[in-house]
């Protein structure tokens, strides 16, 4: 093996650069969370070096005692941090302080603005780390050593954040890791000691290590005492009633890499058949790769009090990924694995009670602080939105969180649950009606709402890509199945009368060779003509027949590369329209075809779909205006 034994200069990927730009400038009046971000890692790196020595405790190397040690020196203006914890090679320090690894990050670094307000924002998706130190600090310096490698492995990084860093071996005999922070100027009120055991109080009070620093004192040649400034017991493992919101709070910024509040959380105490602790946040915000197959989810996860993993994923199905937080188990074994997880009943157990207990927060938050509960929806409804599939055991209780635009609100905003909607349903009513569509305007102004508008009857808006597909899975809520409006035959319950269905049969009788003419005039493009009881207004709509695929599912499989078997319309008529009634007084076939085709165009693009022949159509449509003016 060669070791690198030349101090080396190094450029930071691209991402890191714009990521520290942004940090810098973005999060200035925040700027003393780079304390906590910097504890939270060391808190890390001890956790990590803890479960590493389960297997191996030579790792300890004589020094078993897990602790964080704080510095200043007022006259240098710097601060320092270092832990015993896991340390890092000197790859690992080019990975993970040169480089970002989520994926996507550069698509989201694309979205930045150069607006400061709008960009510190994003940030918030983004969560903030060790570059965090760049927004107090000139210059940082890093030494660090793997636990178990030789004293001639150490590394030292520095940068000032000009784009590169350098890097060089030395030789450092303790293991673990310590960050020098070289403050700006304008930063020394950080290089003070109440300051800054202020900072651990309100951030890292309840991290599991302690922090130490030197006890403040007053005789200048007084050897200095070592004390402990934070409380050192796990957050989880203390009692509720002891427990303030704002630790709560603090708490869940360290786990969670987030600076913001999260919006809800809940903490049990599990004795029994099975033996565990959980605390569960509920985010105010989704972070940006919440759609990306390998980013990381999961909870925290710990056996007997030792840290175990970050993203165990296996204690929440993936519809509730947005969840974050700590399990903290007695029943599992301390050498667990990610494969042990995967099959093992105790873990399933724990699964299914904390799928529950995330759905019940939830569902609390919706009834005592609806406007918390909007903020959630918002964030992460299209995510939840799949859990009707994934967990069909619990898919009356994710229906009832769902929320959903309506006809009744008339707005864009999803604030719609199916508990409100049924509290509206018309006399005679048995179902709950919806639509689905790319978009919203395009729902709204669709024939397919005009016998609801005519009978006051409500109609639920889906626009999401997900929503078809959700449907599918989803068939009644309470006892009442839902109904698309745009398929198959409209059953309006009682609230379409005797005599509206015997009008509706009538009129198919007397209107049986104008369909039937449709149908020919048509050749091969629709499945079927009939006599409408949707519409009002309009002269005629597309209707996708019961079984059949619908248009918004079909053109995500067709995006996706998959051939879709071709499935024909039906085409309703309004036979009160004077259209209609036009076209059945037409004499001449061609005409009539003419007149048909042009009905079927407008349907489908009132149906918010792509004509086929779209020239045709415009050729067409100047043919019958110029006759017109004849
Ligand atoms: P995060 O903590 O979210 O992973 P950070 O930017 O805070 O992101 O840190 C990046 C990585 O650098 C960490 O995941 C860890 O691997 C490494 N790291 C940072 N600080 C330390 C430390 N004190 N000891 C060991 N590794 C560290
Ligand atoms: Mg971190």
């Amino acid at each position: 093996m060669t070791v690198d034994t030349q101090k080396e200069t190094l450029g930071f990927q691209t991402e890191v650069k714009q990521l520290l730009h942004l940090m810098i400038h973005s999060l200035y009046s925040n700027k003393e969370i780079f304390l906590r971000e910097l504890i939270s890692n060391a808190s890390d790196a001890e956790d990590k070096l803890r479960f590493a020595a389960l297997k191996d405790d030579s790792l300890f190397e004589e020094d078993p005692d897990l602790k964080i040690r704080l510095d200043y020196d007022e006259e240098a203006n710097t601060v320092t941090l270092s832990d015993n914890g896991i340390g890092m090679t000197r790859d690992e320090v080019i990975q993970n302080l040169g480089t970002i690894a989520r994926s996507g990050t550069a698509e989201f670094l694309g979205q930045l603005t150069g607006d400061e307000k709008k960009d510190s924002k994003l940030i918030g998706q983004f969560g903030v780390g060790f570059y965090s130190s760049f927004i107090v600090s000139e210059r940082v310096e890093v030494f660090t050593r793997k636990a178990g490698r030789p004293p001639e492995e150490g590394v030292h990084w520095e940068s000032a954040a000009e784009g590169e860093f350098s890097i060089e071996p030395m030789t450092l005999e303790d293991r673990g890791t310590k960050i020098v922070l070289h403050l700006k100027k304008e930063e020394k009120e950080f290089a003070n000691g109440y300051r800054l055991r202020n900072l651990v109080k309100k951030y890292s009070d309840h991290i599991s290590f302690p922090v130490v620093m030197k006890a403040e004192s007053d005789e200048k040649d007084a050897e200095p005492k070592e004390e402990t400034v934070n409380d050192a017991t796990a957050l989880w493992t203390l009692p509720r009633t002891e427990i303030k919101d704002e630790e709560y709070k603090e708490f869940y910024k360290h786990i969670a890499h987030d600076f913001e509040d999260p919006l809800t959380w809940s903490h049990n105490k599990v004795e029994g058949k099975l033996d565990y602790t959980s605390l569960l946040y509920i985010p105010a915000r989704a972070p940006f790769d919440l759609y990306q197959r390998e980013a990381p989810r999961g909870l925290k996860l710990y056996v007997q009090r030792v840290f175990i993993m970050d993203d165990a994923e296996q204690f929440l199905p993936l519809y509730l990924r947005f969840t974050k937080g700590v399990i903290d188990s007695n029943d599992l074994s301390l050498n667990v694995s990610r494969e042990i997880l995967q099959n093992d009943s105790t873990v399933e157990s724990i699964r299914t009670a904390l799928t529950k207990r995330v759905l019940d927060t939830l569902s609390k938050l919706a009834n005592k602080d609806a406007e918390k509960y909007q903020t959630f929806w918002d964030e992460f409804g299209t995510v939840l939105k799949e859990g009707p599939a994934e967990d069909v055991a619990n898919q009356q209780k994710i229906a009832k969180l769902l929320r959903f635009a309506s006809t009744q609100t008339g707005e864009r905003t999803q604030n719609v649950s199916l508990d409100d909607y049924i509290s509206r349903m018309k006399e005679g009513q048995n179902k709950i009606y919806y639509i689905t569509s790319d978009s919203f305007t395009a729902a709204k102004s669709s024939p397919h709402l005009e016998v609801f508008r005519k009978k006051g009857v409500e109609v639920l808006i889906l626009t999401d890509r997900i929503d078809e597909w959700m449907m599918g899975y989803l068939n009644e809520y309470d006892g009442k199945q839902f109904q698309d409006v745009a398929r198959g035959e409209l059953d309006l319950g009682d609230v379409e009368t005797e005599e509206d269905k015997k009008h509706q049969e009538e009129a198919t009788e007397a209107h049986k060779d104008l369909l039937e003419r449709i149908k020919t005039a048509l050749d091969n493009r629709v499945q079927d003509v009939r006599v409408t009881n949707r519409l009002t207004d309009s002269p005629a709509c597309l209707v996708v027949a019961e079984h059949d695929m619908g248009l918004q599912m079909r053109k995500i499989m067709e995006a996706a590369g998959q051939k879709m078997p071709e499935s024909k319309p039906i085409f309703e008529i309004n036979v009160e329209h004077p259209l209609v009634q036009r076209l059945e007084n037409e004499k001449g076939d061609e005409r009539f075809k003419e007149l048909s085709a042009v009905l079927f165009d407008q349907a489908t693009l009132a149906s918010g779909e792509q004509l086929e022949d779209p020239g045709a159509y415009v050729s067409r449509l100047n043919r019958l205006l110029l006759d017109l003016s004849n």
